[in-house]
């Protein structure tokens, strides 16, 4: 093996959002900084790259909204809602994670989210209303389903760009095609790591190492073996390259695991699309209207609660349930009421869409369903829609269904008028919720609960915050949050410490 020493401080093991800002926050502290990434240049930025760019934070009041995009125009100021989201960030965490999330770590989230987003603006990030995703007209005012009311100026990608070119000013080296394969752990802690890369196989020393290598989310092996069968079966979201190589090579040198190793962020997501995410397609293969239809499997049967919640609250845990039905599909169903409500995911041209202008003829249409259990499925749930709650797509509108072993909480309409639409979907796995457990200060410890000296983990390589579910738009933030503090402590840590 190719020994080359390196004279860093601090590496940092993966270049999505957490690395970078791990990356960008030690470099602050006067250190010399590496970074490794698996994958070539032009296909860098990890899951950050494809996602949508929602950015869930915590906040007191327009003024803090203005922190992050100071030029709101006054006539935006006047006629948006933007409301206030404190404790119930908390709350919302406790909920979908059914109280299950560290409390440690969902307070550092929440309590650092609105200074982390004011330091990631300094940085070159840029924030804008999340009004096309969240935002609804209720007269003049815009108001918001939900508070995760800013998203990142042109999603993933514009933070991946704002945070590469932030490093590029910092002289901050990122070395692409270097897949980190071993922790090199000495008698006083973390000594280096050795690399796959297009040098052949090297050992990187460094004091200080940092794991922000996502989870094993495009893993087969890994998923069927910690998600369980079928899983091996989903398609992937994002990124290729996150393997769960991070996970591996830490657990290897003795440090503990915690959280949800069974559980993931997974959605309905196009049944054509392919194995791993299409970075020109991006987050469009997601199909996340289901509140406004209905939802069947390969036996023409409902089963999911359609409008359980608003769909930032059930959307991350709904991949799951498809992935549990007969051949891992399901068709959503629309009626002609609520086509103009589908997201722009809808109309897509890489879309699985069938129509028809009966139900009887979109039933011969839906592949792989048994019609007539089909068209029975639709006669029960039309004759169970309480009728006299009037439907309001903007709010929980309480119009439900009576009496279904399998109820609709809101939104509940009959499917009766013509055109008829239905689109096919399976599992699409965004990100694993196991990971590495850490201390407040981001240093992974081991099983007796000792820090391991020199190494730190963030983002999606860190368990123990969502389980089940998650509060959508709280990734980036996540990622954001810890990969700023683990890059401050791995900067506390000189060489001397060893
Ligand atoms: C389609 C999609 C849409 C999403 N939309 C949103 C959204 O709107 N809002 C939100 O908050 N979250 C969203 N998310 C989730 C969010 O993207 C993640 O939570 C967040 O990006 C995780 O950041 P990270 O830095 O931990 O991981 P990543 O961004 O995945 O970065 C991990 C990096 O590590 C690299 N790597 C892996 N193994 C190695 C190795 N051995 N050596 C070197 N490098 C390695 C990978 O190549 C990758 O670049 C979305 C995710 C997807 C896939």
């Amino acid at each position: 093996m190719k020994m080359a020493d390196s004279d860093a401080d601090v590496i940092v093991i993966g270049a999505g959002v957490a690395g970078l800002c791990a990356a960008l926050s030690a470099n602050e502290l006067g250190k010399k900084v590496i970074v490794l990434e698996s994958a070539p240049v032009d296909q860098r930025g990890g899951n950050t790259a494809f996602a949508a760019g929602a950015f869930r934070f915590s906040y007191s009041g327009v003024d803090d909204v203005l922190m992050l995009i100071p030029d709101l125009s006054s006539e935006e100021i006047k006629n948006t809602e933007f409301g206030t989201y404190t404790d119930e960030y908390i709350d919302d965490i406790n909920r979908v994670t059914e109280g299950r999330a560290d409390p440690a770590l969902a307070d550092i989230l929440v309590g650092q989210s609105l200074e982390t987003a004011a330091w990631l603006r300094e940085n070159g990030v840029r924030f804008i209303p999340n009004y096309g995703s969240q935002g609804y007209k209720d007269g003049a005012k815009t108001k918001f389903r939900d508070e995760s009311v800013v998203k990142i100026s042109g999603g993933g990608m514009g933070m991946v760009d704002a945070l590469f070119a932030a490093l590029k000013r910092q002289g901050i080296a990122v070395n692409y095609q270097t897949q980190g394969v071993r922790l090199i752990r000495g008698a006083g802690g973390i000594e280096g790591v050795q690399v796959h890369s297009p040098d052949g196989e090297r050992e990187l020393t460094a004091p200080a190492m940092v794991i922000a290598a996502g989870g094993f989310e495009s893993n087969p092996e890994m998923r069927a073996r910690y998600l369980g069968p079928g899983w091996d079966l989903a398609k992937v979201r994002g990124t290729r390259f996150n393997v769960g190589d991070g996970l591996r090579m830490a657990l290897e040198i003795g440090a503990s695991s915690t959280g949800n190793w069974s559980g993931c962020h997974s959605v309905a997501w196009d049944l054509s699309a392919p194995e791993y995410g299409d970075i020109n397609v991006g987050v469009n293969f997601k199909k996340d209207s289901y509140p406004y239809g209905i939802v069947i499997n390969a036996d023409g049967h409902r089963f999911l609660d359609e409008g359980a919640d608003i769909r930032t609250f059930t959307y991350a845990k709904y991949g799951a349930v498809i992935l549990r039905q007969p051949k891992q599909f399901a068709w959503q169903v629309f009626d002609g009421k609520v086509l103009d409500l589908l997201r722009d995911e809808y109309h897509i041209r890489q879309v699985t869409r069938v129509h028809a202008d009966t139900i009887e003829a979109l039933a011969c249409e839906l592949h792989g369903v048994d019609p007539q259990s089909f068209l029975a499925t639709v006669k029960n749930f039309n004759a169970a829609v309480c009728r006299d709650v009037p439907f309001d797509p903007n709010v929980k509108d309480g119009r439900d269904t009576d009496g279904l072993a399998v109820p609709k909480s809101n939104w509940a309409n009959t499917i009766d008028t013509p055109p008829f639409e239905a689109y096919a979907v399976t599992c699409g796995v965004t990100f694993t919720f196991g990971g590495l457990r850490i201390t407040p200060d981001a240093e992974v410890v081991d099983s007796g609960g000792r820090p391991i000296p020199g190494l730190f983990a963030c983002g999606s390589s860190v368990g123990g915050l969502f389980y089940f579910n998650y509060p959508g738009g709280s990734g980036l933030t996540a990622g954001a949050v810890f990969g700023r503090i683990a890059g401050a402590r791995a900067a506390t840590r000189s060489p001397s410490d060893t």
